[in-house]
């Protein structure tokens, strides 16, 4: 779900009191090796990561505050030529950062400091290594040379192997306050900003993204979508089909979403989990559960997937299974 239409060259303001949280260790002495700044996606973490980096290499701001924007790191920074700043992302449309990324990265970091200050590399997302990159970079995460900074930014951290969670010191990044998201997206044109934020889960810019791509038609059909699957009204194979076209992130991150929300409420004994727009769905827990793992596992294959038809034919069909099961069908 993460996108690339807003910027990262600037500080959301909500961020604030991260980044002068990150500033103030800077300050002390007192930065590890390397961060994992983690959280769930839309909140600005990379924005947040990136304003940080040339917060450290700027060498004309004061000490608090933003980065000066007028030395020549800030216009290095800002032009993508600063020698000492290192940011890895998932090659275009691939998902994946892949070794050849990490091994340019170490061989780019071996090289002396071109500044008086740090060498500061951002992977974002760090779970999209795959394990050759991620084994690639331990060495340089255990012993960084001179005095670089690696700054691992996650939207979901369980994913990255343990030997990389161990060598980062955690940076935790919560959502907002609702009403500083409303007021946000407010600013931003958005119109009926709380449904919005509830789509995106209170990520107020995964809302504004939603808002931007008008997406609460796709929201509305893939939920009456899913009461078709449920009341067996409607084809699982014909609705997969339609799905083909959808951006399936958001609406995997939405099923997901939901079907938590409907666990929750079944363990907590709540009648009606009003968070999810299927609150009436009746499905036994153990099937719950099971829709719920397939639906994020579904999420991490289709990133990849040549199948996406058996995928979602397999995923809709669980989702399904309740009814399948009470028919004598069986699932399992
Ligand atoms: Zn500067």
């Amino acid at each position: 779900m993460e996108n690339n239409f807003y910027s990262d060259d600037q500080l959301y303001p909500w961020m604030k009191t991260n980044f002068n949280r990150l500033l103030l260790r800077a300050h002390n002495n007192k930065l590890p090796n390397a961060f994992l700044i983690e959280g769930k996606s839309g909140l600005g973490k990379i924005a947040l990561a990136r304003q940080f980096a040339k917060k450290l290499l700027c060498t004309g701001s004061a000490l608090a505050g933003p980065a000066c924007d007028t030395c020549n790191h800030c216009h290095w920074f800002n032009a993508t030529t600063h020698p000492d700043f290192t940011q890895i992302n998932p090659a275009e449309k691939s998902h994946v950062i892949k070794v050849d990324q990490i091994r340019y990265l170490n061989d780019r970091i071996a090289l002396k400091s071109h500044g008086e200050k740090y060498k500061i590399v951002i992977i974002a997302p760090a779970e999209s290594m795959n394990i050759n990159a991620a084994n690639s970079l331990l060495k340089s995460l255990e012993e960084p040379p001179g005095d670089t900074l690696f700054l691992l930014v996650s939207h979901d951290a369980g994913l990255l192997p343990i030997t990389v969670r161990s060598r980062c010191q955690r940076f935790i990044v919560h959502s907002p306050n609702k009403s500083d998201s409303i007021t946000w997206l407010k600013s931003q044109s958005v119109a009926d900003p709380e449904r919005y934020l509830a789509m995106a889960n209170d990520s107020p810019v995964t809302a504004l993204d939603f808002s931007t791509r008008n997406m609460l038609d796709l929201y509305k059909s893939i939920i009456k979508d899913l009461e078709f699957v449920f009341e067996q009204q409607g084809s699982v194979i014909s609705i997969a089909e339609k799905w083909h076209g959808y951006d399936l992130q958001p609406v995997l991150t939405w099923m997901g979403q939901w079907i938590r929300e409907s666990i929750k409420a079944q363990l907590l004994g709540t009648k009606s989990p009003q968070k999810s727009p299927l609150f009436n769905i009746k499905m036994d827990l153990p099937l719950m559960f099971r829709a719920y793992t397939q639906t994020i596992q579904a999420s991490h294959l289709l990133k990849t997937a040549v199948n996406k038809q058996m995928i979602l034919e397999s995923l809709l069909f669980t989702w399904n299974g309740q009814l399948q099961e009470s028919n004598g069908l069986g699932t399992r």
